[in-house]
């Protein structure tokens, strides 16, 4: 954490992993199979408290794809977690308590962001409109085609949400019709006082967010799963054609991949990280593989 009590500060987290063919995230370079570790972040407001971002895996996840037609989701990310990994373990570790949380801020409803959802019972869930619509009405296997596990979402989500950007998602038409706004992001200020933002996202899922956090020394952006591996944003290099089969809106990623490769250069001192990206594990003072 940055200790300086007047601003806000973050900490990251990593919460197991799951495995998939490298060629996926890189067709060009990939190799084998890859990593991907389910990072979230512990958010710390002067004024707000204290939100978690995302929750990573918890061994529910597990359990929950022991059936079909959950099983097929288990197939295709085979995932690893130990109980003491979770969210919730590793906050109690820095003696914090689910109830101390001020609110749970959800990026998307891919299982390896929301598993340790139901360790954090009753506090506030802010999450975008269309996610949440969209977690509350897929079933079966509509609801695996789209990345979700309904067991791991609590009943009562509908009840908690406080917050949602309603500004529903980027309209791609809107971006076609306004080419000076083809690289632009959206960001929505949580708070009023510009220290933390949520950003829209799409393409990858449905409402996906990211976070963007101004410390006292850096700003952090956290673009969650718009891109796996900074390395292939870099180069201009976009996952296999076969994600396609669960991303929720292929030309929209490929419009935030444009507007993030354009953030990268316009603001090159930001700390840009992804969810899964390597190079975010190198930010986890207790990551420990
Ligand atoms: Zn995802």
């Amino acid at each position: 954490m940055v200790s300086n009590p007047t601003t806000v500060s973050y900490r990251l987290f990593a919460s197991g992993y799951c495995t998939a063919h490298d060629r996926i995230v890189d067709p060009k370079n990939g190799r084998g199979k890859a990593r991907f570790y389910a990072v979230w972040l512990l958010i710390e407001h002067p004024q707000h408290g204290l939100f978690v971002f995302d929750t990573g895996y918890s061994p529910r996840f597990l359990e929950a794809t022991q059936h079909f037609p959950d099983k097929f989701y288990g197939w295709a990310t085979p995932a690893f977690i130990k109980n003491e990994e979770t969210a919730m373990v590793q906050l109690a570790q820095t003696g914090i308590k689910p109830s101390d949380l001020s609110g749970m801020i959800i990026s998307h409803f891919h299982a390896d962001h929301v598993a340790g959802m139901l360790d954090f019972p009753k506090i506030p869930v802010i999450c975008h409109s269309a996610a949440m619509q969209q977690v509350l009405s897929v079933k079966g296997f509509g609801a695996v085609r789209h990345g979700i596990v309904k067991a791991l979402i609590p009943n009562d989500l509908r009840e908690r949400v406080r917050i949602i950007t309603e500004d529903s998602v980027i309209s791609n038409k809107a971006i076609m019709r306004n080419p000076d706004e083809l690289f632009s992001l959206q960001f929505k200020d949580l708070f009023g006082d510009g220290s933390v933002e949520l950003a829209q996202l799409p393409g990858h899922a449905c409402g996906q967010l990211g976070i963007r956090i101004h410390t006292a020394d850096h700003t952090l952006f956290f673009a969650t799963d718009a891109v796996w591996r900074k390395s292939t944003l870099e180069a201009g290099i976009l996952p296999s054609p076969t994600v396609k089969l669960f991303f929720d809106d292929w030309a929209a990623y490929k419009t935030t991949f444009s507007a993030l490769r354009n953030y990268q250069q316009t603001f090159p001192t930001h700390r840009l990280l992804f969810t899964h990206c390597p190079e975010t594990l190198t930010h986890i003072s207790s990551f420990n593989p």
